[in-house]
């Protein structure tokens, strides 16, 4: 036993499928043949709206191929019940034939030219309209065939198949866009404002259409049938195929009643008359109010098609500039940073030294530099490798990086020479951070370098209003070029000579 039956999800599915939709349409069927022929029927027997056919019709539309048999089945039976007794088995086998016929036809056509066929596309309504005519057309001439051969009547062969084709096109035509409008497409909830636009739009409806189909011919106010027509159009405006259907089904029950009881503005001279003006009314109104409410829903659809996928591309214009930003970041900072040891480059450490200087002039704050540079670097070069300097390059910028406190600026401006910049600090500051640095990176043991590296290092500090940066650095310059040739590993100090207010270090 697998979990799927365990759980009764398949045979419940599967009975539904199978039984309950068949025998529910059947139900239908058979109520819509009681109603045609009770209500609507001609003197003969023959129904002026054929409702049943529009309820096989939308089944067979809506159910898979291989469950086609069973609706065909219960449509059958169901013709059967309701023509007994008016009619012999026979006969109702053949009217059974007829609108099997006219059903399959319509379904087979409809189905091979739009599929999925849906009534919210307007090329749906005109194929539907299109298939509708010679469908109901032919099983009319068959249908108006078994009359006339059976039936003992006086009406002549060509009204009959008249009355047949256009009851059993207004049947389908009321009834099927019904049935399609409310099972297909997806369930929304109304909204409370839409039911009340609803419960307005239905109340409207009966009261209007009871008042113009109640008409008596001694009325001086001519109640006009088109006077209704902006109610099937504001329905399909406002709430789809399932709308208009609804409306129109509305309009259809007061104004067949109505007709049929010889009251209101629908009557002619001759019952036949009447009977072709009350179709063609309620045939353009159906078939109008259709059309508009497919074509409102495709242009909604359109629309939000459209927003869908102005949204995604502007999701897409906005992650793209995201990443430009990323990217444009990056790029900055690879432009401001040496890829071997993280310290900033020259041309970047001259912009931000810029900016610092003037500031600490405008304040009125100290600032600082050191200049520093490896000791025989090119012998450690030479005796050990280039990547071992490399590393010594890398261990030395760590330990400088280090000890920085924020603020600060570390930048590499030549081979094995770097500077750090001080804001804030005065030359005895900077004197005792360039004393640290060379102690922690005469200590530093560099990964597989076996000597020690040291620097020498040449420190400044900003002394007067008119110093520059190239002064600045040309200073720290002179201290350093004074510590190589005080022996190396050693940290010199560098002031303006002529200066008539020492530094205060
Ligand atoms: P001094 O004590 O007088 O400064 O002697 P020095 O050998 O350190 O100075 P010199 O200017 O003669 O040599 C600098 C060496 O630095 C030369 C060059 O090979 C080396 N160098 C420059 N850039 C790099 C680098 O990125 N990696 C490595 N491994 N070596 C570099
Ligand atoms: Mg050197
Ligand atoms: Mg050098």
């Amino acid at each position: 036993m697998n979990g799927r039956t365990d759980t009764g999800v398949v045979p419940v599915q599967l009975w539904r499928r199978r039984l309950l939709l068949p025998l529910t349409m059947g139900l239908g069927y058979y109520l819509g043949a009681v109603l045609g022929v009770a209500a609507s029927a001609m003197s003969e027997g023959i129904a002026i709206f054929w409702l049943p056919n529009g309820i096989l019709l939308a089944a067979l539309l809506l159910a898979p191929r291989r469950d086609w048999p069973l609706y065909l089945l219960a449509a059958v039976a169901a013709e059967i019940a309701a023509d007994f007794p008016t009619f012999t088995v026979a006969q109702a086998l053949g009217f059974a034939a007829v609108n099997l016929f006219e059903c399959l036809l319509a379904a087979g056509l409809l189905q091979r030219v739009a599929r999925p066929f849906a009534l919210d596309r307007l090329r749906h309504v005109a194929l539907f309209g299109l298939v509708l005519v010679p469908a109901s057309g032919l099983a009319a001439l068959l249908g108006a065939a078994i009359y006339s051969l059976s039936v003992p009547t006086t009406t002549s062969f060509w009204d009959f198949w008249t009355i047949w084709w256009l009851g059993d096109g207004m049947g389908v035509l009321l009834v099927t866009p019904l049935v399609l409008g409310w099972l297909q497409g997806p369930r929304r909830q109304l909204e409370r404002r839409h039911t009340l636009e609803a419960t307005a739009l239905l109340a409207l409806t009966l009261l209007l259409t009871i008042w113009v189909f109640s008409q008596v011919a001694t009325d001086s106010f001519p109640r006009r049938p088109f006077l209704l027509f902006p109610l099937p159009l504001w329905a399909a405006v406002r709430f789809g195929v399932r709308g208009a259907a609804s409306i129109v089904l509305l309009f259809a029950a007061i104004a067949i009643t109505a007709t049929l009881n010889d009251v209101g503005p629908l009557l002619a001279y001759t019952p036949a008359d009447t009977v072709l003006l009350l179709q063609g009314y309620l045939a353009v109104l159906a078939f109008s109010s259709l059309a508009l409410a497919a074509l409102v829903q495709e242009l909604r659809t359109t629309h939000d098609e459209l927003d869908r996928l102005n949204r995604g591309l502007e999701a897409r214009v906005e992650a793209r500039t995201q990443e430009l930003r990323r990217a444009n970041l990056l790029l900055e900072e690879l432009a401001s940073i040496d890829s071997l040891t993280g310290a900033s480059n020259r041309r970047h450490f001259l912009e931000q030294a810029r900016i610092e200087i003037s500031r600490a002039k405008r304040l009125g704050l100290p600032l600082s530099v050191i200049m520093l540079d490896i000791d025989f670097f090119k012998s450690i070069n030479d005796r050990f490798g280039h990547e071992i300097g490399d590393k010594a390059l890398i261990a030395l910028a760590a330990t400088i990086h280090a000890t920085l406190r924020g603020g600060d600026i570390f930048a590499r401006v030549g081979g094995e020479e770097f500077i750090v910049m001080l804001p804030g600090q005065k030359l005895s500051d900077a004197l005792q951070m360039a004393e640290r640095l060379r102690l922690l990176i005469e200590q530093n043991e560099v990964p597989g370098c076996p000597v020690r590296t040291t620097v020498s290092a040449g420190v400044a500090a900003l002394e007067n209003e008119v110093e520059g940066i190239d002064d600045l650095l040309r200073r720290a310059d002179r201290g350093l070029y004074r510590a190589k040739n005080g022996g190396r590993n050693q940290v010199c100090l560098e002031r303006i000579v002529s200066s008539d207010a020492p530094a205060d270090i």
